[in-house]
C-alpha cells in the first residue's frame, strides 16, 4: 500500500570510473581528517577535496558539498568529510539532506561510498543513508486532484563496505515507520475507527495475524467504562479495541511483548473543545495506535521468536448531547472510579481499560505509545519524546538507546507523590488536575494504575509526533517516531531478552 521496493546491492571495494558515470547520483562520505591518506577512495576524490577547499567560508564537518563531476552525464555527488563519532541524531539528520539533494533527479538508482573509516564506522554511516532513503521513498496520502510525477528511488548501490544482513533491521523499521506516518496523515473523514478496522483486517490477512475485536457491545459487557466515555457522543458506533496477536513459526523463550497504543482518530476535545488553534491536526492523535501497529509489522517483519499482542484503542473524542462531562464519575474495568476533570484528557480514558485488558494476558512486558500531553511537549519540545517506566533501573538504557539509534527520548520522574494531584473526593481517583504542572507525569501515574501483575512497562508520551521539517531522518512533519526506538531497545537485548 505504501512501499516502494527498495532493492540493495553492496561492493566492498571503491567504484570504478565507469560505474561513477553509470550510477548518476553519489553520496560519498569522506573522514574530517587524514583525507588524503587511505586505499580505497572515490575515483575524483582529489577534485572533491580541492572543491572543498575552494570555499573561502569556514567550513562546517556537516556541510554537504554538491557538484557536478566532469564526466558524460555529469554525475552528481554530494559528499560530507565528517567525524565518525558524529551523533546518531546528527547523523540522521545529515543523510535526510543527503538524500534529499538528489530526490528531484528522475534517476531511480542512488549509489553511496564511503572510505577511510572502519567497517563498524561505515556500518553506522550507511545504515543512517539507507534509513534516510527508504523513509524518503515511502508513500504518503495525496489527495490532489493534478498528481506531479514523483521519481523516486528503487535501488541502492553501496560502495565500501558490505553488511551480512544487508540492512534487513533498518528496512524493516522503514516499513513500520512508513505505515505509521501514513495512518496518521489520513484524514479523519478517511479514518475513522471503522475504516481504521477495515485496514487492519487487510492487514492481519496479509501477515497470518490473528485479530480480535472488542466493539461496544463487548466493551459494556468487559464493564470498560473509562473507555466508553469517550465514545459516548459518536454517532457512529464504530469505536472498539482491537488485539492483533503474531505467534512465530518457533517460540524459543516464554516471553511474551504487549505494544499498546492510543487510536484517537479525531480529538475535538469532546465539551471542553478545544480552540481552532490546538483542534487542527488532530486527526493525528492516533499516532501512538498507527507506532504500535508499525512497531508490530516491523517485529513480524523480522520473524522474531516471541508471541506479540498490539492492543489499539480506536475511538473519536466527539462534542454532543450524550457526551461525558466533566464531574461525571466513571468506572473502568477492574472497578476503578474515576472522577472526570477534562474530557480532552480522553487519551488516559481509552488507554486505562486497554491496559487493563493487555495485563489481563500476562505478558512480560508492556510498552505502549500515545500523543498524549501538551505538557510533555512544553517539557521536551517535538525533538525528543518523553519515557516513562515502572521500572526505575531500565532507565539509563532507555536514554542510551535513543541516543544510539537517533530516536531520542527523555525520562520524567514517576514518584508516588505526585499522585496526590489526583486526589478525588468522591472517586478512587480524579482523571486529571484542573490546575498545576507536570500533566505528563500525572497523565503517566494514572496509566500506571491499569497495569496489572506488576508487569514491567514503558509509556512513551510521543511530543515528538509532529516536527516541522521532518526529524532526523524522516523528511515529513509527521514523523512516525518510536518505531526505530522500540526496535533498537528490544535488539540491544538489556531489557529484553531474546
Ligand atoms: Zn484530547
Amino acid at each position: 500500500m505504501i512501499n516502494s521496493d527498495l532493492t540493495l546491492q553492496q561492493k566492498k571495494r571503491a567504484p570504478s570510473l565507469k560505474e561513477v558515470q553509470e550510477g548518476r547520483n553519489w553520496i560519498v562520505l569522506l573522514p574530517a581528517s587524514n583525507s588524503s591518506s587511505f586505499s580505497g577512495k572515490f575515483p575524483y576524490h582529489d577534485i572533491l577535496l580541492e572543491r572543498r577547499n575552494r570555499k573561502t567560508s569556514e567550513i562546517v564537518d556537516t556541510d554537504i558539498h554538491t557538484l557536478d563531476l566532469p564526466n558524460d552525464e555529469g554525475s552528481r555527488v554530494s559528499y560530507v568529510c565528517l567525524k565518525p563519532d558524529i551523533r546518531s541524531f546528527d547523523l540522521l539528520t545529515l543523510a535526510r539532506k543527503l538524500v534529499q539533494a538528489h530526490k528531484s533527479d528522475n534517476q531511480q538508482t542512488l549509489c553511496f561510498h564511503v572510505s577511510g573509516f572502519t567497517d563498524t564506522q561505515s556500518h553506522r554511516l550507511v545504515e543512517s543513508l539507507v534509513a534516510a532513503t527508504a523513509a524518503s521513498i515511502a508513500i504518503m496520502p495525496n489527495y490532489k486532484t493534478k498528481q506531479k510525477t514523483d521519481y523516486r528511488f528503487n535501488k541502492i548501490n553501496i560502495f565500501g563496505v558490505v553488511k551480512t544482513d544487508a540492512y534487513k533491521r533498518t528496512l524493516a523499521e522503514a516499513e513500520g515507520n512508513a505505515l505509521a506516518r501514513y495512518l496518521s496523515m489520513l484524514p479523519s473523514n478517511k479514518l475513522m475507527p471503522g475504516d481504521y478496522l477495515k485496514k487492519l483486517q487487510i492487514l492481519s490477512k496479509e501477515n497470518s495475524w490473528k485479530l480480535d475485536f472488542y466493539d461496544i457491545s463487548a466493551l459494556k459487557r468487559k464493564k470498560a467504562g473509562a473507555f466508553l466515555a469517550v465514545t459516548q457522543a459518536s454517532a457512529v458506533k464504530d469505536a472498539g479495541i482491537v488485539c492483533l496477536r503474531y505467534n512465530p513459526a518457533r517460540v524459543s523463550k516464554m516471553n511474551k511483548l504487549s505494544l499498546v497504543g492510543k487510536g484517537i482518530c479525531f480529538d475535538t476535545g469532546g465539551v471542553n473543545l478545544k480552540s481552532a488553534k490546538y483542534m487542527f491536526g488532530m486527526h493525528d492523535d492516533m499516532q501512538g495506535s498507527a507506532v504500535a501497529l508499525g512497531t508490530f509489522l516491523a517485529l513480524t517483519r523480522l520473524n522474531v521468536n516471541y508471541p506479540i499482542e498490539c492492543w489499539l484503542a480506536l475511538a473519536t473524542n466527539h462534542i454532543g448531547p450524550r457526551a461525558y462531562k466533566p464531574n461525571d464519575v466513571i468506572t473502568a474495568s477492574d472497578g476503578t472510579t474515576i472522577e472526570i476533570v477534562h474530557t480532552d484528557a480522553e487519551g488516559r480514558m481509552v488507554l486505562a481499560d486497554t491496559l487493563i485488558m493487555a495485563s489481563e494476558r500476562k505478558p512480560s512486558l508492556i510498552i505502549d505509545f500515545a500523543t498524549l500531553t501538551g505538557a510533555c511537549v512544553y517539557s521536551v519540545g517535538t525533538g525528543y519524546s518523553g519515557v516513562f517506566t515502572n521500572q526505575e533501573n531500565y532507565i539509563p538504557e532507555l536514554i542510551e538507546v535513543g541516543k544510539t539509534c537517533g530516536e531520542r527520548v527523555w525520562p520524567f520522574p514517576m514518584d508516588e507523590d505526585y499522585e496526590s494531584a489526583l486526589k478525588s473526593e468522591i472517586a478512587d481517583i480524579k482523571q486529571c488536575a484542573l490546575e498545576g504542572n507536570a500533566d505528563h507525569i500525572l497523565a503517566a501515574r494514572f496509566l500506571q494504575r491499569f497495569v496489572k501483575h506488576n508487569i514491567p512497562w514503558i509509556h512513551m508520551d510521543l511530543s515528538s509526533s509532529q516536527n516541522k521539517g521532518g526529524l532526523g531522518h524522516i523528511p515529513t512533519d509527521t514523523t512516525g517516531f518510536g518505531v526505530r526506538y522500540v526496535l533498537n531497545l528490544l535488539f540491544s537485548g538489556k531489557i529484553w531478552k531474546k
